[in-house]
């Protein structure tokens, strides 16, 4: 079988399909209010997006997340899920959800073949949910992470942003029940995207993470073997069920380990979330092209993929927001 390695020798083999550019949460580190929202025509159709993870699937991709925008804003997300599940050489399908709307869906995706979530949560306060989200929907998120657990779309890893002045005192809350609940917490650096609230912000780095840590909770041991196949590094405090997990995009730059490429919700193949570089897929796709054809383009863009990016804490030179590349 072919497979997608790219100019800095990394074989890639995971897919992050972004559904849509919607979201039911206005965060302040992800969105930009100004920016328009995609038309119906131009996101890619459940029926285009599983010819992609077809030919992907023929060069070796095994694993697949949905993410968006929010996904579950988009309608029937089950009968994506069910036709991704049934392409040969997908291992698994997974999903990133702020979780709104989890309570709903969660039995109808497990039951469409739907493996686990990642949840986003930044903070357990009401007041301050709103003040990140806009949103008032706390317990709905709540509801949603008790619905993935109770249907086994396990394990449930709930990833935090963690912005500095703003829920940086949550994070011992967060690590605390990794013990006293079992969680999977991921405390996430906050990238900076031009044009958000929280851009200007600063950085709550991984060290002064662990540092806030280790210092009221105890000591961290590794998890060994390194759990999970992403950027996290896993932890475990004395004891505990759950872990936690440090992803340093800014200062444990994890692009040597890259193994994953992205579509976004207007079919353009995007070899790294802080690059612009992409390669038109839809056009080719609604004209007709052959799964070779789409093998052709997916390796053009794999080719395009950057050594490493360059992120520091200024603004990430990139032209889109999260929501429409697709987290
Ligand atoms: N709506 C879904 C959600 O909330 O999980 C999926 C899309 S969201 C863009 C995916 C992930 O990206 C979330 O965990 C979110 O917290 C993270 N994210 C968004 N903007 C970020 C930023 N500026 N820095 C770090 N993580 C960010």
């Amino acid at each position: 079988m072919s497979s997608i390695v790219d100019s800095f020798h990394r074989r890639i083999n995971y897919m992050r399909i972004s559904v849509t550019d919607r979201c039911d949460l206005r965060c302040i580190y992800c969105t930009d209010r100004s920016v328009p929202h995609l038309a119906h025509d131009d996101i890619l159709r459940y029926e285009e997006i599983h010819r992609v993870v077809q030919a992907a699937a023929g060069l070796g991709v095994k694993k697949i997340r949905l993410t968006g925008g929010e996904p579950l804003a988009r309608l029937n997300l089950g009968r994506l899920v069910e036709l991704v599940v049934k392409v040969e050489g997908i291992d698994e399908v997974s999903l990133t959800t702020n979780g709104t709307l989890l309570d709903k869906y969660a039995a109808e995706l497990k039951e469409a073949g739907l493996k686990r979530v990642n949840i986003s949560l930044d903070t357990f306060k009401a007041d301050r949910f709103q003040r990140i989200t806009g949103s008032d929907r706390l317990k709905d998120v709540l509801r949603g992470i008790e619905a993935a657990k109770k249907n086994g779309l396990e394990p449930v890893k709930i990833n935090m942003v963690v912005l500095k002045g703003i829920n940086d005192d949550e994070i011992l809350d967060f690590a605390r029940i990794t013990d006293s609940d079992g969680w999977h917490v991921r405390f996430i650096e906050h990238m900076p995207f031009a044009n958000t609230e929280a851009e200007g912000n600063g950085l709550v780095s991984v060290g002064e993470m662990m540092a806030i840590i280790q210092e009221s909770l105890g000591g961290l041991t590794p998890c060994l073997p390194k759990s999970g196949n992403g950027p996290a590094k896993y932890y475990q405090l004395p004891g505990a069920e759950g872990t936690i997990g440090f992803i340093g995009p800014i200062t444990e730059c994890f692009c040597a380990e890259c193994n994953r490429f992205r579509l976004t919700a207007d079919g353009r193949l995007r070899p790294c979330l802080l690059d612009d570089d992409e390669v038109d897929i839809k056009g080719p796709l609604r004209n007709g092209a052959s799964i070779e054809e789409l093998e052709r383009l997916i390796q053009e863009a794999a080719a395009l993929k950057r050594e490493q990016h360059h992120l520091g804490e200024k603004s990430a030179p990139v032209k889109r927001q999260m929501r429409q590349i697709g987290g």
